[in-house]
């Protein structure tokens, strides 16, 4: 089977042509961080514009490199949510509309879904259930996957997203938008262990996350004077990744059936988060699974896959009224996280 993937719920506008075979036949996207850069973080307003000029021409871009066409695919699946919705909107309103021309199906995709599914996209060997943790801009949990549509959070972040860590911590250091591979770059040069910085909820025996502390420790260790920047960078990711660690074994002994320790979304491209679940993974005894950086990161073919697997399940499409959803949990059952004091 083919799907044609299409991806616009933040700044990146996406579209691929993924096989059930995991062949990615073509896929391209189109980075809105030029624009968004001189005001350090996306504009909702800019950016729906931009996936609206962008969409067309990628669309045809990505038929024409892969020689098929619309109606050599099985079905169009496109973000329905959660994102910014006048862009997610852009996206699933075009997908609709091929959908409807090509007498096509349109399979509407939870963009956390995608980041969810998309290790398995990488790796054929990748079973249910598995643990994953998906940490990007918007986003900070950690999940059983038991199979598409079958979600289980066992935790989320009760203020900011590690991605929304990286990229507020950044620019503190005047590294700009976005600052997350900015931010890794300049770590290499740093000390990790020269800036005291605290480590939010560990130890706490509920696995949630908390960032914002981290993130303020950063700004008052930058206004010292007292540190280099790269030290502070490095010192950040360092108290980062201890948290990860720590609430993720925390994790890990609620979900004792898992077969792998898997990483999705935005900040799994970064190398010492990677290195650090690697270890953690085989102390545990599981395999760890990572995508490659370039499905890491927003992109349409985590999306194509999403549909892939959907298809594979018998789902016969979505209706073509389908709305947007600005907020869409993968895990409706998972009560809110209550603060630092549980
Ligand atoms: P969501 O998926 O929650 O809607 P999003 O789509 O904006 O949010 P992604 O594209 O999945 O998020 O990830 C972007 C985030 O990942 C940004 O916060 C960015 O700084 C972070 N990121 C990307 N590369 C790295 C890296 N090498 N190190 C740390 N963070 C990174
Ligand atoms: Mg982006
Ligand atoms: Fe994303």
């Amino acid at each position: 089977k083919v799907v044609l993937g299409i991806e616009s719920s933040c700044d990146e506008t996406a579209a691929a042509l993924v096989t059930s075979e995991r062949v990615i036949l073509a896929q391209a996207i189109a980075s809105q961080e030029a624009e968004h850069a001189p005001y350090g973080g996306v504009v909702p307003e800019i950016a729906a514009r931009a996936h609206a000029e962008r969409i067309a021409p990628l669309i045809e871009k990505v038929l024409q490199e892969a020689k098929v066409s619309l109606s050599d695919c099985d079905a169009i699946a496109a973000t329905a949510g959660p994102g910014l919705i006048g862009g997610v909107m852009v996206g699933l309103v075009s997908a609709k509309a091929l959908a409807m021309a090509s007498d096509k199906p349109l399979i509407a995709i939870n963009h956390l879904e995608g980041h969810a599914l998309s290790p398995r996209l990488a790796d054929a060997s990748l079973r249910f259930p598995y643990a994953l943790l998906l940490v990007s801009g918007g986003h900070c949990q950690i999940l059983e996957v038991s199979g598409p549509g079958q979600y289980r959070r066992l935790a989320t972040t009760i203020d900011d997203a590690l991605g929304e860590a990286f990229d507020k911590s950044a620019k503190v250091l005047g590294l700009g938008y976005p600052g997350g591979p900015a931010l890794e770059r300049l770590a290499l040069a740093g000390d990790p262990q020269a800036v005291p910085l605290p480590r939010p909820l560990m130890g706490k025996p509920e696995p949630h996350f908390s960032f914002a502390g981290l993130k303020s420790a950063v700004l008052r260790a930058h206004e010292s004077g007292a540190y280099a920047d790269a030290d502070i960078a490095a010192s950040f990711q360092q108290a980062a990744v201890d948290c990860i660690r720590d609430r993720l074994t925390r994790a890990l002994a609620q979900m004792p059936e898992v077969t792998a320790l898997v990483v999705a979304g935005g900040v799994a491209a970064n190398a010492v988060v990677r290195s650090a679940l690697e270890s953690l993974a085989h102390q545990r005894g599981l395999p760890f699974i990572a995508p490659p950086m370039a499905l890491c990161t927003d992109n349409a073919a985590m999306i194509a896959w999403a549909g892939l697997e959907h298809l594979a399940l018998g789902h016969a499409g979505d209706p073509l009224d389908f709305v947007a959803r600005p907020r869409w949990p993968l895990d409706p059952e998972a009560e809110p996280a209550r603060g630092a004091g549980v």
